[in-house]
């Protein structure tokens, strides 16, 4: 029997989800579920001064807005201290591990003497065969008992084979400090051990890490996961993501009001591509992702594209989905009358959420004050006529289509454009010239509450 594929991500809480942990959780998501598997989330906090209840939360948070499921129990590194401890003794019984009483002062001396020779700053292994007396008043570290000559490899699912040369990266790490804690990349091991991790998916900013962690999964006697290291998001000068380029918290996307569905496929295709097809919904790359498909090089933020993405899902998601999301931005559309209509009109030119949430506002309040700048620009003595005609003209049109027939005569009779009319109007009935279809504005407003805002514009106006 298969075991069945595990992935995981496993944040360092450092005080938000960042859009590349993001996209690497993605990935894992996808696979696992592509494969029927498990994905799981494990908080990596102990670094206790500098992770925090609040930094890791706010990580669960953002997975929730995502809409990202991950199976089980969040597991916390911070709570698995005794597990850690017990396999270091393990590797202490036998004879994989060592003490090492090395003090302050000789790491020290050896630096400056490896530092002089211009050697690569490395550990001696002075106390790998110790079988004296220990020094007084050193509390030891723990080191492994890694190899000593030879290559480390392993075929990486993205970049292909990677050989490390022992000589020149590894010594004999520690795997426990002085007071006991265990170090970063020996509670990785055992968490991807213990939990049944099958597939690691991650940043290449981790590649280095990898062949320690292949130690001491063989110390250990376990099975090595299948790494595939994924190329670092760029910005478009080329240099790494940073908050120069663009938003990095997740969090941040939701405020700026994009969807989640829209942040997800952005994310997805920074590093991995279907045909030459952009849009894919969740229920898709479930069935088509695939992490051997992941581009070897670095892909490049492009802010545009996300715009484009975002008003790509504001018109096509459904009513309840999008006001599911202006709900969490602390807008509830569905308290309108026709709030279905009110959205299909708005969505047309929306790039944002809050594009919905302006329009809706200007739409639904009659307007307290009008845009000075449209006013210098769109009325004038004649228009402020047409509108003054347009309003006594104006019958008890009812659709959209009513209105726009009645515009047409209107105009021909008067000899005059569509364009000297309807910016006019729009800053009548909504404060502004931008509004979505001035006909579709008229019905959803009707007869009476048109005439109303018009007027009251013309008497502002002195017209
Ligand atoms: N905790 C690491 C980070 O946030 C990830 C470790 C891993 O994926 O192996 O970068």
């Amino acid at each position: 029997m298969h075991e069945k594929l595990t992935t995981r991500f496993a944040p360092s809480p450092t005080g938000y989800l960042h859009i590349g942990g993001l996209r690497t959780a993605l990935y894992n998501y996808l696979y696992a579920r592509n494969k029927g598997g498990n994905f799981l989330l494990r908080i990596e906090d102990t670094d206790l001064k500098r992770n925090s209840k609040e930094a890791a939360w706010a990580i669960v948070e953002a997975f929730k807005w995502c809409g990202l499921e991950f199976d089980g129990e969040i597991s916390y590194q911070s709570q698995r201290f005794d597990l850690y401890k017990e396999y270091i003794q393990k590797l202490l019984d036998s004879g994989k591990a060592y003490y090492c009483y090395m003090s302050k002062e000789e790491l020290e001396h050896l630096r400056a003497k490896q530092e002089e020779a211009k050697e690569r700053p490395r550990y001696d292994g002075r106390y790998r065969d110790f079988k004296g007396t220990p020094p007084q008043g050193i509390e030891p570290v723990v080191r492994i008992k890694a190899p000593q000559s030879g290559e480390i490899v392993f075929e990486d699912g993205v970049k292909g084979e990677i050989k490390f040369k022992v000589e020149d990266i590894m010594d004999d790490f520690i795997i426990a400090r002085s007071d006991g804690t265990p170090t970063y990349n020996f509670c990785v091991v055992i968490d991807d051990a213990l939990m049944g991790v099958s597939d690691v998916i991650r940043g290449d900013d981790h590649l280095s890490n990898t062949p320690k962690q292949i130690v001491l999964y063989e110390a250990l006697g376990f099975k090595i996961p299948k790494f595939f290291h994924v190329a670092m998001i760029h910005g478009e000068d080329g240099k790494k993501l940073s908050k120069r380029h663009g938003a990095t918290d997740v969090m941040e996307y939701k405020e700026m009001g994009i969807l989640p569905q829209a942040l997800l496929n952005f994310l997805v295709r920074l590093g991995w591509s279907h045909k030459d097809e952009e849009i894919f919904s969740l229920e898709e790359l479930k069935k088509l992702f695939n992490p051997y498909h992941i581009n070897k090089s670095a892909s490049c933020y492009n802010a545009k594209k996300l715009e484009w993405l975002n008003a790509h899902y504001i018109k096509t998601l459904s009513f309840e989905e999008i006001n599911r999301q202006l709900k969490e931005l602390g807008f509830d559309l569905a308290v309108y009358e026709r709030a279905g209509f009110l959205l299909d009109l708005l969505r047309e030119r929306a790039k944002t959420l809050h594009d919905i949430i302006k329009g809706a506002k200007s739409i639904v309040n009659a307007p307290q004050n009008y845009d000075e700048n449209a006013v210098q620009k769109f009325i004038n003595e004649e228009n402020l006529h047409l509108l003054r005609a347009f309003s006594n003209a104006l019958e008890n049109q009812k659709t959209s289509k009513e209105f726009e027939e009645f515009t047409n005569d209107f105009l021909e009779k008067k000899q005059a454009k569509l364009k000297d009319l309807a910016q006019p109007l729009r800053i009548a009935l909504t404060g502004s010239a931008v509004s979505p279809s001035i006909f579709e504005v008229l019905e959803f407003l009707g007869f009476d509450e048109c005439k109303k805002r018009i007027e009251n514009f013309l008497k502002i106006r002195g017209k």
